[in-house]
């Protein structure tokens, strides 16, 4: 005994109850609810991804679909705001990159470049990013043409009524494809191969959809800037001919998919083929019994913030009950 904590007292024998890695919408989430139950979370923010603690949503500027915002807020003041509140309830918050984690020897031990924690359960919420095609002219671009995400900017005034662009061939392409087309003047589908990869329905939704051209044998080379310095077009080559030419459109949309952040875990906890942490379906729970995984780490198909906050959520309470259940 004494070593296992229950859910509502200081940690004992220097083995805390609960470590969060992660401080996008998932990682705070469960720091709220966490510290509102009293257990005192301790909870490594990470900077490095972006290099900035608070996740993918630093890198954005408006965020239009966050429920209690009807003016919109910026990405920045949405995380600072869930930080705060996290804060204000008692998290413990370090700002800092997790390097190691074992969960096959209990209590389990997470060590960052400053600190080592012994803990009792682990809720991992350390995202993912978007894959980039690595274009000479990216950087100058992301954010200002170029987007990973058609239901986050798609309605931007930066893009509604243009001709756009998005690069892939998978289901995640044709589906922002077919998403964008609700507000753009047309959508130009650009595939390396010969035949996209999605699911045969998706294929033929877009073949059919008459604002929906798809090039083939396509590579996207370069970003061409107009005489203002926007985006003005794209630089493409023929992968059959190997001949070069442009592209008019003002928008360009990664649909390449997504790397989970789940190094961390390899080998240690069920990743999918993708890496994603596997859960059991409608939990937070991975295959190690006290682990919990939350947000855009888990979860290939919405990606969103409010349902990364969602699975945040999830994952504290189940903490809570696992901690009741073995106190
Ligand atoms: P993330 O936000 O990815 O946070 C992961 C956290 O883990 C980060 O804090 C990172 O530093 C930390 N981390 C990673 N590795 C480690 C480590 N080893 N140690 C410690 N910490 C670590 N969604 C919307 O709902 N609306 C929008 O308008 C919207 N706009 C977007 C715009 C852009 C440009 C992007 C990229 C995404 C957008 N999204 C939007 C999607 C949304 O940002 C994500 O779904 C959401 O942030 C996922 O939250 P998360 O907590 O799972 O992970």
């Amino acid at each position: 005994a004494g070593e296992k904590r229950s859910g509502t007292a200081e940690p004992v024998g220097g083995v805390e109850n609960l470590v969060i890695i992660g401080s996008g919408p998932a990682g705070y989430t469960a720091a709220i609810y966490a510290a509102r139950a009293n257990l005192k979370p301790v909870v490594f923010e990470g900077y490095q991804i972006g290099g900035v603690r608070g996740g993918q949503l630093m890198t954005t500027t408006e965020v239009e679909n966050f429920p209690g915002f009807p003016e919109g807020v910026t990405g920045p003041e949405l995380m600072d705001r869930m930080r705060k509140q996290a804060e204000r309830w008692g998290a413990e918050l370090r700002t800092e990159d997790v390097e190691y984690v074992d969960v096959r020897n209990r209590p389990f031990t997470v060590r960052s470049s400053d600190s080592e924690v012994k803990c009792h359960s682990i809720i991992i919420a350390t995202g993912a990013t978007a894959k980039r095609l690595g274009l000479p002219r990216e950087h100058e671009f992301w954010s200002r043409g170029i987007s990973a995400c058609a239901i986050c900017d798609g309605a931007s005034p930066i893009f509604k009524g243009q001709e756009l662009a998005v690069v892939g061939g998978g289901d995640t392409a044709t589906e922002e494809s077919l998403y964008l087309t609700k507000y753009a003047a047309h959508v130009h589908l650009l595939v390396r191969k010969d035949k996209l990869r999605a699911s045969k329905a998706m294929q033929d939704r877009v073949i059919n959809n008459p604002n929906i051209t798809v090039h083939f044998n396509t590579e996207t080379v370069d970003i061409e800037a107009d005489d203002k310095g926007q985006m003005g077009g794209l630089r493409l080559r023929d992968l059959v001919t190997g001949e070069g030419r442009s592209l008019k459109v003002r928008g360009l949309f990664y649909g390449i998919g997504h790397s989970p952040n789940s190094q961390l875990l390899e080998g240690q906890v069920e990743l999918d083929d993708a890496s994603y942490v596997v859960v059991e379906p409608g939990t937070t729970n991975t295959s190690v019994e006290g682990v919990y995984a939350a947000g855009d780490l888990q979860d290939h198909e919405w990606r969103q913030a409010i349902t990364a906050a969602g699975s945040g959520c999830m994952a504290a309470l189940s903490v809570e009950r696992y901690l009741a259940a073995n106190d």
